[in-house]
């Protein structure tokens, strides 16, 4: 579906940005990886989605908080791979405290991250899928995109940002052949959401297991966390040509959580 086509994945040294990657390669796609971590533990993801797909597949660790370097980013894959068809924006940080207590410099990095990340990379991205007149841009929102929790605010203001952002995007290139949409996860048990429940049991003094049935079932009516590659199966969708005219939506993935 997607030979010949190249997709940038921001994020995708680990969870759903890896299992995003990992499904477009299958489809494939050429992949270009971003994120932190160690570089022998990237270079073998790098070789293995290579190998398994029959893809190229290039790692650039560009720093999402910095507009610099994503235009950098942008400008290098195209150059190395002629396009960039696919572009989704994941990077992403969690922090979680009452906003008294948040500290500006986190509310400026998650706000950064997670959200001007994907204003950048789209505008340096968008003319040429303009021109080419195929593209698609995903978004990975949150179910933080469409309501809200105590003591996220950064997050969730970035998060119903980059829905709105998704809006814009959707209208301003909906006659090009270019379509963008957001992926609104519920709970997904990658290190962001780890970090989150191991935080509450050192708190509560619960154990994990425990705090972990106690965090998605608060949520979520399934009881379940979504995996990086039920996110990754519904990317590959939104690539597809029956999503051609999906575009400038919200797309929950949540075991209900907008439901109610
Ligand atoms: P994760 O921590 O497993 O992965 C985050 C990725 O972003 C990593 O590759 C990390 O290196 C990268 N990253 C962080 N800061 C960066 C920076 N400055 N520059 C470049 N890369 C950077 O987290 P995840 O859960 O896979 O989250 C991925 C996205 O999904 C985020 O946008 C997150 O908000 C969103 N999301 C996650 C969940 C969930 O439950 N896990 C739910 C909804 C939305």
């Amino acid at each position: 579906m997607l030979k010949g086509k190249t997709a940038l994945v921001t994020g995708s040294t680990s969870g759903i940005g890896q299992g995003i990657a990992e499904a477009l390669a299958a489809q494939g796609a050429n992949i270009v990886l971003n994120g932190f971590g160690e570089a022998a533990a990237i270079e073998k993801l790098r070789g293995e989605i290579a190998a398994q797909n029959g893809v190229t597949v290039r790692y650039d660790g560009a720093d999402m908080s910095q507009p610099a370097e994503i235009a950098r980013l942008v400008k290098q894959a195209q150059d190395e791979f002629g396009a960039i068809d696919v572009l989704v924006n994941n990077a992403g940080i969690q922090y979680v405290a009452p906003i008294e207590e948040f500290p500006d410099e986190r509310w400026d990095a998650v706000i950064a991250i997670n959200l001007s990340a994907a204003f950048h990379a789209t505008k340096a991205a968008l003319p040429a899928m303009r021109k080419t007149g195929w593209g698609r841009i995903i978004n990975i929102a949150s179910a933080h995109g469409l309501s809200a929790s105590a003591e996220k605010s950064a997050y969730v203001a970035a998060k119903h940002g980059i829905v709105g952002l998704t809006k814009v995007i959707g209208l301003e290139i909906a006659d090009h052949g270019v379509t963008c949409n957001a992926i609104c996860p519920g709970w997904v048990l990658t290190p962001l959401v780890k970090k989150q429940i191991e935080d509450r049991a050192a708190a509560t003094g619960r154990s994990y297991e425990e705090t972990k049935l106690e965090m998605v079932a608060e949520k979520t009516p399934s009881k379940d966390f979504s995996t990086p590659e039920q996110i990754g199966g519904l990317a590959a969708f939104l690539c597809s040509a029956s999503a051609d005219q999906i575009t400038g939506a919200p797309l929950s993935i949540d075991g209900g959580w907008m439901a109610q």
